[in-house]
């Protein structure tokens, strides 16, 4: 099961770390074939050559075996992470990305599952690392197509603007920034929630997104924390998508403590994901 203090309906992270250990057995296997290949050439032209050569292949493979422990130790880890740890872990994971990708196309995984379980891995070693924060330091951000698309409000530029006329999740978005007194970002797309995030550094984002999305925006954000949401989308890809407010709230009240997280909906303006048609 996913991460239960912020999304649980994520694939697990235990996917990811499989599929990491797999990848560095491949390279393990691999490099172990090309030392084999090129040591007798090696040898003839000095022996120090091809120990050296076989050295720093053996090097790089227990290199990638260290980093992918690091990772599992810092997923699994019950005190709180060191910052090295943390971006030892961070880098590891979205490094081995292609790869994980590639073992889970062999396998039948899809592309969603391996990235949700990335998303709960950095979920999880994110929760680790941080534990509370103040309001003015989390951002909540999220894709545009959240939005109803008859409304003709420009929340894209000032999410506030909202009426919270309770016909799309982005008046229960307002609702719980106001209530948690968080920011609230709504992004036209990436290029522009990256912008976003350059100009106001916020210590901690809550992202609301699909798989690839989620994925992209954390590593090219990385070491600033992203807590992972995945969204709805019962009319397709980028069209009137939705959110499950309680979670949003739920990840809140784990960064700003649990005062507020009484999930009283009708006080924020929200019941939950399944009540908007359009
Ligand atoms: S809640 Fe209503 S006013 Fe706000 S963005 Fe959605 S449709 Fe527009």
């Amino acid at each position: 099961m996913a991460n239960p203090k912020i999304d649980q309906t994520l694939a697990s992270m235990k996917l990811y770390l499989g599929l990491t250990a797999l990848a560095w057995l491949t390279l393990a296997g691999v490099s172990g074939v090309i030392a084999a290949l090129l040591r007798p050439g090696l040898m003839m032209i000095h022996p120090w050559l091809a120990d050296l050569v076989v050295g720093m292949i053996v090097a790089a493979v227990i290199a990638g075996g260290v980093l992918a422990g690091v990772t599992a130790v810092a997923a699994y880890a019950t005190g709180k992470l060191p910052l090295a740890l943390l971006k030892v872990a961070g880098k590891t994971v979205y490094r081995m990305l292609p790869y994980c990708l590639q073992w889970g196309r062999i396998l039948g995984i899809s592309k969603e599952r391996v990235g949700q379980s990335l998303v709960d891995l950095m979920n999880t070693i994110s929760a680790h690392y941080i534990t509370k924060v103040k309001p003015s330091e989390v951002m909540l951000l999220t894709p545009h197509c959240l939005q109803l698309d008859t409304c003709p409000i420009k929340v894209t530029r000032d999410a506030f603007m909202c009426k919270q006329c309770g016909r799309c999740c982005v008046g229960g978005l307002v609702g719980l920034a106001k209530r948690w007194g968080t920011s609230l970002y709504i992004a036209t797309g990436g290029t522009f929630a990256r912008l976003l995030v350059k100009q106001h550094r916020p210590k901690v984002i809550i992202a609301i997104a699909c798989e690839r999305d989620l994925v992209l925006g954390m590593r090219d954000v990385f070491p600033i924390l992203v807590f992972g949401v995945l969204n709805a989308r019962p009319y397709g890809p980028c069209f009137n998508t939705q959110v499950d407010l309680a979670k949003v709230e739920h990840v809140l009240a784990h960064l700003l403590g649990t005062g507020k997280d009484n999930h009283d909906s009708s006080r924020i303006g929200f019941t939950d994901t399944q009540t908007y048609s359009v």
